[in-house]
C-alpha cells in the first residue's frame, strides 16, 4: 500500500513538472516550457512564450483579451475561450484558456498544432520537441525624433516675437540625437534636419518606413494667456480635457494653414484615422509609460510646472506603428519660459532629462522582450 502511494506521488510529481523542449535551429542552448496538468489536460503559463520565443505579452482585461507579439506578429487570445485571432483569421485550439492564481494557462494544443500552423517557416514539431528559429531581438534600436513645424510653418511664436518654436526644437533635437547615440546602442533619425516644411503625415510615414521603435515629437507651447507655463507630454487618443483640446488644435492647425485646408483635414480624418487609431491603440500603454518617464524626468530636473501626461488627438501621432509621444517643453508665449528655452544651459537640462527618460524606458522595455 505504502509502495503504491510512493509510485502514485512520483507520477504526480512527474506530471506537474512536465516540460516541452524547444530546440533552436541555430544551435542556441535549448529552452524549456513548463507545463501543468488540470483534469488530465496539459497547459502552460502564457509567460513561458516570453521565455522561449521572446514573445511580448499584454493583458487587456477590459476587452477580455491577451495580446501576444512573437516573431514580429500579433496573436490576440480571447479569454475564456479556445480562440485566437491572427491577421483576421480565427484559430481554435480546442480547449478554453484557464485563469488560475492570476496566471493565464493555455492548452498545449496551441504549441503542438496552432503555432506551427501560423509560423510554418519558423516552428515545427518533432515528436515531443519544438524546433524553432531564434527568437527575434525586439529591443529598441531605432528612434525617430521629430522637431515640430519648420520652413513656412514657424509653430508657436515667442512672447518677444523674436523666437520661433521651429528653431528651438530643431536645436534641441540635434543635441538630443547626439547624446542618445553616444550613450545608447541606438540609431536616431530626424524627420527634418534643417529648417524645412514637412507635412504631419510624412513625419509618421518616415518613422514607419524606417521601422522605428519609438517616435518622439518635440514642441514648444503657446497660450493667449501669457501667464501660462509648464511642461507636458501627450500621447494619442481622442482628446479628453479642454486644455488638451486647445494644445491639440494648435498643433493640428498646420493642416488647415499649410497642407490644403478643409480638404486635407478630411483626408487625414477619413483615410488615416481608422487605420491609424488601430496602429496606435496597440501601443497606448507603452506610449503612456514613455510619456510618464519623460514627464517626471523633465519636471524633476528643471523644476518646471508639471502639467502632466495627457491624451490628445494629434494628427502627428496618428498612424505611428510604435510607441509615440509629443513633448511640449514649455510655453514660449510666457516671458520667463521663453528666456529659459532659448538659453543653451537650460536646453541642456531639457535634453539630459529627455535622454534619461528615454533610457529608462528603453531599459525597462528591452527587458520585457
Ligand atoms: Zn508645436
Amino acid at each position: 500500500m505504502k509502495f503504491k502511494l510512493i509510485i502514485l506521488s512520483f507520477l504526480f510529481v512527474l506530471n506537474l513538472q512536465a516540460v516541452i523542449t524547444v530546440e533552436y535551429k541555430s544551435g542556441l542552448a535549448s529552452g524549456l516550457i513548463n507545463t501543468e496538468t488540470i483534469d488530465s489536460l496539459d497547459y502552460f503559463n502564457v509567460y513561458e512564450l516570453n521565455k522561449v520565443f521572446k514573445a511580448k505579452i499584454m493583458e487587456d482585461v477590459p476587452d477580455q483579451r491577451l495580446k501576444v507579439n512573437m516573431f514580429g506578429e500579433q496573436l490576440i487570445f480571447l479569454l475564456e475561450s479556445s480562440y485566437l485571432i491572427h491577421k483576421s483569421e480565427l484559430y481554435n485550439f480546442t480547449y478554453d484558456i484557464v485563469q488560475k492564481d492570476g496566471k493565464y494557462l493555455i492548452p498545449v494544443t496551441l504549441l503542438k498544432r496552432i503555432i506551427p500552423e501560423i509560423f510554418p517557416e519558423k516552428i515545427t514539431v518533432l515528436d515531443d520537441k519544438i524546433i524553432a528559429d531564434n527568437p527575434s531581438d525586439n529591443s529598441i534600436k531605432t528612434i525617430v525624433l521629430d522637431p515640430g513645424h519648420g520652413g513656412k510653418d514657424p509653430g508657436a511664436v515667442g512672447f518677444s516675437r523674436k523666437n520661433f518654436e521651429k528653431d528651438i526644437v530643431l536645436d534641441v533635437t540635434h543635441k538630443l540625437k547626439k547624446i542618445l547615440e553616444e550613450n545608447l546602442d541606438v540609431n536616431v533619425l530626424l524627420t527634418r534636419d534643417i529648417d524645412e516644411f514637412i507635412s504631419l503625415q510624412q513625419r509618421t510615414q518616415f518613422a514607419n518606413s524606417n521601422k522605428a521603435d519609438l517616435f518622439i515629437s518635440i514642441h514648444c507651447n503657446a497660450h493667449r494667456n501669457e501667464k501660462i507655463d509648464g511642461i507636458e507630454v501627450f500621447y494619442l487618443s481622442t482628446a479628453i480635457t479642454d486644455d488638451a483640446r486647445a494644445v491639440e488644435a494648435l498643433e493640428n492647425e498646420v493642416v488647415y494653414k499649410f497642407e490644403g485646408g478643409e480638404e486635407a483635414v478630411r483626408k487625414y480624418d477619413d483615410l488615416a484615422f481608422i487605420l491609424a487609431d488601430m496602429a496606435q491603440s496597440e501601443h497606448l500603454e507603452e506610449s503612456y509609460q514613455l510619456g510618464m518617464k519623460l514627464q517626471s524626468s523633465l519636471v524633476g530636473s528643471t523644476n518646471g510646472f508639471d502639467r502632466g501626461v495627457k491624451q490628445a488627438n494629434f494628427y502627428v501621432l496618428r498612424g505611428a506603428f510604435m510607441p509615440a509621444v509629443l513633448i511640449e517643453l514649455g510655453f514660449i508665449s510666457n516671458k520667463e519660459e521663453e528666456k529659459k528655452l532659448i538659453k543653451s544651459s537650460y536646453q541642456d537640462k531639457l535634453i539630459d532629462s529627455m535622454f534619461q527618460g528615454i533610457r529608462d524606458f528603453k531599459f525597462k522595455y528591452d527587458k520585457m522582450q
